[in-house]
Parts: C-alpha cells; sequence; structure tokens
C-alpha cells in the first residue's frame, strides 16, 4: 500500500489524491467554467451565433455558444467524476461527448485543492452531489452585443442545498480590453470565497438589481414596493448577484417565475459563502435535489451579505406573495 501511494505520488499532486471530494467538484469546476468562457469568445469571433428559438419569448434562445459550453463542461466534469448528478440547462445534446479534445479540461485550480474543507462536507458522496450547469447565463445579452452580461454558471448541491458555486464573466472588462480579461467568481459555504473580495454597498442610498428582458407587472410592483433610489437593470442571474457582490446593489429582486435552477444555484452559493442570502420572495432556500423541478417559481430576491434580507422581503405587499403560492 505504500509503495502503491508512493508510485501514485509521482504522478498526481498530493492535493489531488487527498482532497475531499466536494473540494475536487469545486477545483475542477473553476478551470472548467474558464475554458466553457474561452469556447463561447471563440464562437462568438466566428461569428455563428446559429441561434435556435426554445421557448415562446423572443428573448428565449440559445446559441452554438450555449451548446458548445454544455458539452465541454459535462464532458469534463463528468469523465472526472462519473457517479454524480449532473442537469445542464441544454438538456441531452446531439454528439454531446463528441467533442475536440482540448474542450475536456483535466487540470483543477491548486489553491481550493489545498484549502482546509469545512467539516461538514468532508465525507461528501458522490450520491450527494447534485452539479447544476448553465453554459452561458444571459444569452439574449450575448446576441445583443451586452458581453459582460454574460456569465458561465456551475452550482454544486449538497443533500439538495446549493453549497458551492462558480460565476465565471468571460469578457469582464472587455470596453478596455478586446474579448476582455475575464474574472472568476467561486464560493463554498464555510469556507469562503475566491477571486474577488464582497465590496459593501452604499449606506446613504437603496438601490435594487433586476432583470432588463423579462419584465412583468409583478415585476415592477414588486419595485415600487420596495422603493429603491436607483434600479439596474441587467441581465442574467449570474451577472445580477455579481453586482451585488460588487456592492454596486443591495438586491436582486425578481417576482416572477422565469429564472430556473441552473440560472441559481451558483448564485446562491457564491453570494451564501459571502454572507448574503439568496432566497424566493417568501424567504425560503430553493431544493436543488436532483428531482427538484427546474423553475424558481417563487422568484428570487438576494440580498448583499449586511442587509437585512426578512426586513426587505416583509415590505413586498400581501398581493405579490399570494402570487406566488407554494
Ligand atoms: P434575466 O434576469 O431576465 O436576465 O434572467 C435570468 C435568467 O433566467 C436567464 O437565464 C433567463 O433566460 C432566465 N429567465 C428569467 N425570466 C425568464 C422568462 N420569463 N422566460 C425564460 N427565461 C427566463
Ligand atoms: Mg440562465
Ligand atoms: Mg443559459
Amino acid at each position: 500500500m505504500v509503495l502503491i501511494t508512493k508510485i501514485l505520488s509521482q504522478f498526481i499532486p498530493m492535493s489531488a489524491q487527498s482532497s475531499p471530494l466536494i473540494l475536487r467538484i469545486l477545483a475542477s469546476s473553476v478551470t472548467t467554467a474558464v475554458k466553457a468562457g474561452s469556447i463561447i469568445k471563440d464562437v462568438m469571433e466566428k461569428g455563428e451565433l446559429k441561434v435556435v428559438h426554445k421557448g415562446m419569448s423572443k428573448n428565449d434562445v440559445q446559441t452554438e455558444a450555449d451548446r458548445s459550453a454544455q458539452r465541454c463542461i459535462i464532458t469534463s466534469l463528468s469523465k472526472k467524476f462519473p457517479n454524480i448528478t449532473i442537469i445542464g440547462e441544454e438538456g441531452t445534446l446531439e454528439n454531446e461527448n463528441d467533442i475536440p479534445n482540448d474542450w475536456i479540461v483535466t487540470e483543477s485550480d491548486e489553491s481550493i485543492l489545498k484549502s482546509t474543507c469545512p467539516e461538514n462536507f468532508a465525507n461528501v458522496k458522490p450520491e450527494d452531489v447534485v452539479v447544476w450547469v448553465d453554459p452561458l447565463d444571459g444569452t439574449s445579452e450575448y446576441t445583443e452585443g451586452l458581453l459582460d452580461h454574460v456569465t458561465v454558471l456551475i452550482g454544486i448541491a449538497v443533500g439538495g442545498r446549493a453549497v458551492g458555486g462558480i460565476i465565471h464573466q468571460p469578457y469582464y472588462d472587455y470596453k478596455k480590453v478586446k474579448n476582455g480579461t475575464g474574472r472568476t467568481f467561486w464560493g463554498l459555504v464555510g469556507l469562503g470565497v475566491g477571486g474577488f473580495e464582497a465590496v459593501k454597498p452604499p449606506s446613504d442610498k437603496f438601490i435594487i438589481t433586476t432583470s432588463r428582458s423579462h419584465r412583468d407587472g409583478k415585476v415592477n410592483d414588486a419595485l415600487k414596493a420596495l422603493n429603491p433610489d436607483d434600479i439596474i437593470s441587467v441581465g442574467g442571474a449570474g451577472h445580477k448577484v455579481i453586482v451585488v457582490l460588487e456592492g454596486r446593489a443591495h438586491a436582486y429582486v425578481y417576482a416572477s417565475k422565469g429564472c430556473k435552477k441552473w440560472d441559481t444555484c451558483a448564485p446562491e452559493a457564491v453570494l451564501e459563502a459571502s454572507g448574503g442570502k439568496l432566497t424566493d420572495i417568501h424567504g425560503k432556500h430553493y431544493d436543488y435535489s436532483k428531482d427538484a423541478p427546474f423553475p424558481d417559481d417563487q422568484g428570487i430576491f438576494a440580498t448583499a451579505n449586511g442587509v437585512d434580507h426578512n426586513a426587505l422581503i416583509a415590505k413586498l405587499p400581501q398581493a405579490i406573495r399570494d402570487a406566488f403560492p407554494y
């Protein structure tokens, strides 16, 4: 046994051999999300988006970038972790595993592998884990050229709770540097966050971020009731949580049904690992188990660290609460 360990350690870094499963999934998801981001940029550079309309709304679209990024993520993670459940927004794609070799990510983020695992996750088993993948969040903004609204989201749920996540923003800084430098926010509840430092929102103003392309009467009624000084209307669930983490808004509020589990699993985990909170509009966490329904049917209510989540939710009128029954 000692001999086998010695031989193995010549080929595999010690941290990769000994890290608990949750850290290995998180560390692989960081490098995989970055690769997916580079694939998204390649598709845009080529200019062949091959748009498919998925739903009734003109904003509900899928492009070659969504499909390719999902193929990269699902193939890479399932090769490394064959016994976990992985659910991707784009469902089962044709030729899902028939991808170029360099789309299969084998590297991991070494600093995460070396972290001390929170005790409650040290013995997580593959069957406890569900990974929710939104290969490209903010597709309508991607097609419109609002490139910093685009994120790659990989969320890790354990026992039905969103606990780990990656929000990769491939086009970060794209207005200054061609195609952007990109940045990656990650978090694990109990361990903390990486890739960024959360900023407190201003104390002399109250700002809410919400959807720009999916607005309806209830979304507007909720905003009116909360009476913010400013509203930041931007695309993507991942991007809106970045706006909160950067201290540009106190809350992300969306009193509508359109988001799905792959939109919120990673943002919820990263926000909660930074001390914030993401729930439905009643203040309840979503269930991210493998058999949970996809829609976030009770809307989104997310707040920055230091904001009183429940006090803000209490300002919503009863008519809005009644519009989102369980
Ligand atoms: P948004 O805040 O509108 O950018 O949406 C965040 C995420 O939720 C994106 O992936 C959207 O596609 C999805 N989403 C939100 N509302 C809807 C809706 N009414 N129909 C379809 N997708 C939606
Ligand atoms: Mg999305
Ligand atoms: Mg998407």
